[in-house]
C-alpha cells in the first residue's frame, strides 16, 4: 500500500481512493471509492483513514492535531460540490456517518442517517422539498438513531412514544403519522435526552459531527467488536475507517426508495440479482421489517429504467471484482444512487456453485474457484439441516456455535436430559450457560441452547468436541430456574415443549421441525469441483472407519484409503462381548485360546467386510487399543450385584460365586490411571495371543478374498508404540502370524506393518522405529493428550473452556493441532523417520486430519495423506488443495 506520505493523509475524498486500499480506508471507503472512480453514481463523500483511528487511541481517545480542520474543510469541499451548506437553514447539507473496518464486522457503531439536521434546518428541509412530513419524519429519525448511538439513549425509550402515539392516533403504522405528530414526538425526543444525558440534543451541526465520528472511533474498542475480533483472529491495531457521505434520500415520495441487492442468490447461487426493495423508505426500514420489502423484480415494473441501470451497474461491478457483489442503493426522485459494494456473504453451497459458474464464464481460474470457498464452511453440507420444505418464524438467533440442526424435547437441567435421553427421547439441554456438572446431559441431548456465552463458552467447546449442533450466546433466551419456565423471544415455552436449533446459523424456533439428513453421496457440483481440488493437491486424503457402511460412505466421498481401522468397536458389539469377557477372565493360557478362536470368525468377517468394500485400497487395521477393563461392568455396579445376590441366594449359591470371581478380576485389573496403563501394544506384549487372534483374523479373510480375485492392501498398526523393541516385538509376533496364514491358504498378499505415533517418546526415537515399522500414522488426539499431559475428556470439560476465555490456550488443542509443541515433535518424527527411509510413508489419523489448518500444517510436513472422519473427507480434499495452491496456510 501507501507511501508515508498516503498513509499520513487522515481524509479521502471517494475519488481519491481505490479499491485495494481497504487497509486504509476500510472496505466501505474502499468500495466507495473504486465505485465513484469507476464513474458510478455514488454520493459525493469522504473517508478518514483506519490510521487516524490508531492514532486518536494512541493519543488517549483525542484527535489527531489538525483533524478537526481537516474535517472542516473536507465538509466546505462538500458543500461546494453539492451546493448545499452543512447548518445552512436555506439549504442544508446532510450526511451519514458509518463505520466500515478493513473486514466487515458486527459490533461496530450503527450508521447515522440524516446528520446536520437541527430546528433550523429541519423547517428548511420542509420547505426546500415541499413536505413537512417529510422533514420533521428525518428529523425524528436522526434523533433517535443519534441519540441512541452517540449519547447511549435506549432506542425502546423512542420507540415507546411512537407506540404510544400511535395508540392514542387510532392508527397503526408509521407512515400514518403526520407531520405536526411527528414535530411533538421530536420534542418529547429532546425532553427525552434531557432527562437520560443530562444534556440538551446538540443543535450545532459541527458538534454532531464530531461526535458522531468520535463515536465511530470508540465502537472499535467495543465489547462486542473487541469480542468478535478475538474469535475470528482478527488483530486489534487494524482500526476502523469512518465514512461522511452526503444524504441522498429515498423517502420523498412513491418514485423514491432504497434497497439491497445481490448480483446472484446467496443460497443457492444461482445467476440471478436477488434482493430486496422499498419505496418511498430510508435505509434502515428494509432491514428494521417494518415494511415487508418488494422483491427488487417489482422495481423493473415501477420503475424500468431505474432497474435496468442498476442491473447494468450489478453486472460491471461483479465483472470488476470477479466476485458475487452485495450492493446497497437508493433512488432518490427516479435518480439511482449506489451506497455500497462488497463481495457477499454466501452458503456454501453457493460459494462452491458460484465458483464452476465464474470458471465457465472465464471470469476466474480453476485455481482461483478453488481458493473461494472456505474448506471448513463445507461443513454445513454434511450436518442434519432443517428440511428446506419447512415453513417457520425464527423466535430468536443466537451465536452459531457448533453446526447442524436438532430437534427435541426442552430439558431444563442436565439429569431431566440424562432421564429423557435414556427414556429414548429427543431432548435439547437448554440452559443459561454450562458447567462440567452438565456433561452427562450434553451427552444424552440432540443439541445445546444456552443463554449466555460465546464461541469459546464451555458449552460451544464440549457441543463442538461432541460433534452436537450448539446454539450459545442467545440473548432472546430467558430462564427461570426458579419457576421451572423459560421465554424464547418473549414467549413463554415450556419444559417438555419441542424446539430446533441450527447450530449452523444460531437460529432457534420454537416448534420440532422435520430434518434432513446429510446426503451419503456427493451432489453432482460438489463431485466437479472436488475433482479440481484432486488434481491440484499433493497429498491424500483418506478416512477412518470402523464398518464396512462407514468404508462405502468414505469411499462415496472421496477418500483413498482407511487410515484408522478401530478394532475394539468389534469386541463391544452385543453377541460378542459375553466372549471378550470370557477371554478377559480366563485363568488360563488354554481357557484364554478357547475364547479367542470363538471370537476369530467375527473378527474375519468385520474384516471381509472392510477390506472388500475398499478394495484397490490400503485399509490400516489397529490392533487392540484401549485397557481391557472397558470391555468389563465397572466395580461400583458388580459390588451392588454381588450384595444383591448375596442377600437374596446366599453366599453359596452358584450365581453369587460367578459374579464374586468377576468382581476379584476386576478388582485385580484395577489400574490407577487406566489410559497410561496396560493397554495399546503393551497389551499385545503381555497377551499377544490377542493380537495373534486379530493378525490371523486379518489374513484368513484377506486370502479368502484375493482368491476371489479382489484386490486386498491390509496395513496392520501397533498402536501406542515408544520403544523400537516394543516395535520389534510386536511387530516380529504380526509378521509371523501373517506369513503363517498366507503360507496356509497358498494365496500372496501384500501388506505392511506399521505403527501409530502417538507418543512424544515414539516421535524423538523414530528413527529406530522405522527400522521395524513400515509406516507411521501420528495418532494426534493421544498425542495431544501425552504432549500436554492433559486427558481430553475431563480437559475439554472442565479448564480448556477458561483457558481459551483467558486466552491461556488460543485454540482448543483437540480441534486445531498444536503446531509450536505437538507440531514440532511430529516434525521430528518426519526428519528422523525419513532419514531412515526416504520413502516411508507417514500420515495422520487423529482428529485433526479433518480441520483445515492442521491439513495444511500436514501438508507442510510433507505428510503422504491425511486420515478424518468420513463426512470431514470433501473438507480435507479442499483444504489439501488450497495448502497445494498456497493459499491456506
Ligand atoms: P451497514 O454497514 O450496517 O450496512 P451502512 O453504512 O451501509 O451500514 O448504512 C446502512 C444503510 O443506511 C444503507 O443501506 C443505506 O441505505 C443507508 N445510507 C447510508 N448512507 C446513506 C446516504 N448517504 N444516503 C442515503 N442513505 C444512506
Ligand atoms: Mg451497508
Ligand atoms: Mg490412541
Amino acid at each position: 500500500m501507501a507511501t508515508t506520505a498516503t498513509a499520513e493523509k487522515p481524509i479521502w475524498f471517494f475519488e481519491e481512493g481505490n479499491g485495494d486500499m481497504r487497509e486504509l480506508l476500510g472496505g466501505k471507503g474502499a468500495g466507495l471509492a473504486e465505485m465513484t472512480r469507476a464513474g458510478l453514481p455514488v454520493p459525493p463523500g469522504f473517508t478518514i483513514t483506519t490510521q487516524t483511528c490508531l492514532q486518536y487511541y494512541e493519543l488517549g481517545r483525542r484527535n489527531p492535531p489538525g483533524l478537526d480542520d481537516g474535517i472542516g474543510a473536507a465538509m466546505t469541499e462538500l458543500e461546494r460540490r453539492t451546493g448545499k451548506g452543512f447548518g445552512d437553514p436555506a439549504n442544508p447539507l446532510l450526511v451519514s456517518v458509518r463505520s466500515g473496518a478493513r473486514a466487515s464486522m458486527p459490533g461496530m457503531m450503527d450508521t447515522i442517517l440524516n446528520l446536520g439536521l437541527n430546528d433550523q434546518t429541519a423547517e428548511g428541509l420542509a420547505k426546500l422539498s415541499g413536505s413537512d412530513r417529510f422533514a420533521w419524519d428525518a428529523y425524528r429519525r436522526f434523533v433517535m438513531m443519534f441519540s441512541s448511538v452517540v449519547l447511549g439513549i435506549e432506542k425502546d425509550l423512542f420507540e415507546e412514544q411512537i407506540t404510544a402515539r400511535k395508540k392514542k392516533l387510532g392508527v397503526s403504522t408509521d407512515p400514518e403519522i403526520d407531520a405536526e405528530n411527528w414535530r411533538e414526538l421530536v420534542a418529547d425526543f429532546k425532553q427525552t435526552v434531557r432527562d437520560h444525558a443530562k444534556r440538551e440534543f446538540p443543535q450545532d451541526v459541527h458538534e454532531q459531527l464530531k461526535l458522531a465520528i468520535n463515536s465511530v472511533f470508540d465502537s472499535w474498542f467495543s465489547k462486542r467488536a473487541t469480542d468478535y475480533r478475538r474469535y475470528n483472529k482478527i488483530p486489534d491495531n487494524w482500526g476502523t475507517a469512518v465514512n461522511v457521505c452526503s444524504m441522498v434520500f429515498g423517502n420523498l415520495g412513491d418514485d423514491s426508495g432504497t434497497g439491497v441487492a445481490f448480483t446472484r442468490d446467496p443460497n443457492t447461487g444461482a445467476k440471478q440479482l436477488y434482493g430486496e426493495y422499498l419505496r418511498n423508505a430510508q435505509g434502515e426500514d428494509v432491514v428494521a421489517g417494518i415494511r415487508t420489502p418488494e422483491k427488487i423484480a417489482d422495481l423493473e415494473r415501477a420503475q424500468p429504467e431505474v432497474y435496468h441501470q442498476f442491473l447494468d451497474i450489478a453486472g460491471k461491478l461483479e465483472r470488476h471484482y470477479r466476485d458475487m457483489q452485495d450492493l446497497e442503493f437508493t433512488i432518490e426522485r427516479g435518480k439511482l444512487y449506489m451506497l455500497q459494494t462488497r463481495n457477499a456473504k454466501r452458503t456454501a453451497e453457493a460459494a462452491v456453485r458460484i465458483a464452476l459458474d465464474m470458471v465457465a464464464e472465464k471470469l476466474i481460474t480453476k485455481n482461483e474457484a478453488l481458493s473461494r470457498v472456505s474448506a471448513s464452511s463445507l461443513d454445513q453440507l454434511f450436518h442434519a439441516r432443517i428440511d428446506p420444505k419447512e415453513k417457520y418464524e425464527i423466535a430468536c438467533t443466537g451465536l452459531n456455535a457448533s453446526p447442524g440442526a436438532a430437534a427435541g424435547q426442552v430439558a431444563l437441567d442436565a439429569d431431566i436430559a440424562e432421564k429423557w435421553g435414556s427414556e429414548g427421547k429427543a431432548v435439547v439441554l437448554v440452559r443459561v450457560e454450562t458447567n462440567p456438572n452438565d456433561v452427562h446431559g450434553m451427552f444424552a441431548s440432540r443439541g445445546v441452547l444456552t443463554a449466555k456465552g460465546g464461541a469459546t463458552s464451555h458449552a460451544a467447546v464440549v457441543a463442538r468436541g461432541m460433534g452436537k449442533p450448539c446454539v450459545a450466546g442467545c440473548e432472546g433466551l430467558q430462564i427461570d430456574m426458579r419457576n421451572r419456565t423459560a421465554t424464547l423471544g418473549g414467549k413463554p415455552i415450556a419444559e417438555g415443549d419441542w424446539i430446533t436449533i441450527d447450530g449452523t446459523t444460531g437460529d432457534v424456533i420454537a416448534s420440532g421441525l422435520k430434518l434432513i439428513d446429510p446426503p451419503s453421496t456427493l451432489p453432482e457440483w460438489l463431485a466437479t469441483f472436488l475433482s479440481w481440488a484432486d488434481e491440484a493437491r499433493t497429498m491424500e486424503v483418506w478416512a477412518n472407519a470402523d464398518t464396512p457402511q462407514d468404508a462405502v460412505k468414505a469411499r462415496e466421498l472421496g477418500a483413498m484409503g482407511i487410515g484408522l481401522c478401530r478394532t475394539e468397536h468389534m469386541f463391544m458389539q452385543q453377541e460378542r462381548l459375553p466372549i471378550v469377557q470370557e477371554m478377559i477372565l480366563s485363568d488360563t493360557h488354554e481357557a484364554r485360546a478357547e475364547a479367542l478362536a470363538k471370537l476369530l470368525p467375527f473378527q474375519r468377517e468385520d474384516f471381509h467386510g472392510i477390506l472388500e468394500a475398499m478394495q484397490g485400497l490400503p485399509v490400516t487395521i489397529r490392533l487392540l487399543d484401549p485397557p481391557l477393563h472397558e470391555f468389563l461392568p465397572s466395580q461400583e455396579t458388580l459390588l451392588v450385584e454381588t450384595t444383591e445376590l448375596r442377600l437374596r441366594e446366599g453366599e453359596e449359591s452358584p450365581s453369587y460365586r460367578e459374579k464374586m470371581r468377576i468382581l476379584k478380576r476386576v478388582q485385580q485389573m484395577h489400574e490407577q490411571n487406566p489410559m497410561l496403563g496396560l493397554r495399546v501394544c503393551r497389551l499385545g506384549i503381555l497377551y499377544p495371543e490377542i493380537y495373534a487372534m486379530q493378525v490371523r483374523a486379518i489374513f484368513e479373510a484377506a486370502c479368502d478374498l484375493k482368491k476371489h480375485g479382489v484386490d486386498v492392501r491390509p496395513e496392520v498398526m501397533i498402536p501406542g508404540v515408544g520403544t523400537k523393541e516394543e516395535m520389534k516385538f510386536t511387530g516380529d509376533a504380526a509378521r509371523k502370524v501373517a506369513e503363517e496364514v498366507i503360507a496356509e491358504r497358498g494365496v500372496k498378499v501384500e501388506y505392511h506393518v506399521g505403527t501409530m505415533i502417538e507418543l512424544p517418546r515414539a516421535c524423538t526415537v523414530a528413527d529406530e522405529l522405522a527400522d521395524h515399522a513400515q509406516f507411521f500414522s501420528f495418532g494426534t488426539n493421544d498425542l495431544t493428550q501425552t504432549t500436554y499431559g492433559y486427558s481430553r475428556d475431563d480437559a475439554e470439560a472442565t479448564f480448556i473452556p477458561r483457558y481459551l476465555e483467558l486466552k491461556i490456550l488460543a485454540d482448543d488443542p483437540f480441534q486445531v493441532l498444536d503446531r509450536q509443541g505437538v507440531g514440532s515433535l511430529m516434525q521430528d518424527a518426519v526428519r528422523r523417520g525419513r532419514e531412515k527411509h526416504k520413502e516411508l510413508k507417514i500420515g495422520i489419523c487423529g482428529e485433526h486430519g479433518g480441520d483445515p489448518s492442521s491439513v495444511a500444517f500436514c501438508h507442510g510436513l510433507g505428510l503422504n495423506y491425511v486420515s478424518c472422519s468420513p463426512y470431514r473427507v470433501p473438507i480435507a480434499r479442499l483444504a489439501a488443495a488450497q495448502a497445494a495452491l498456497g493459499s491456506l496456510k
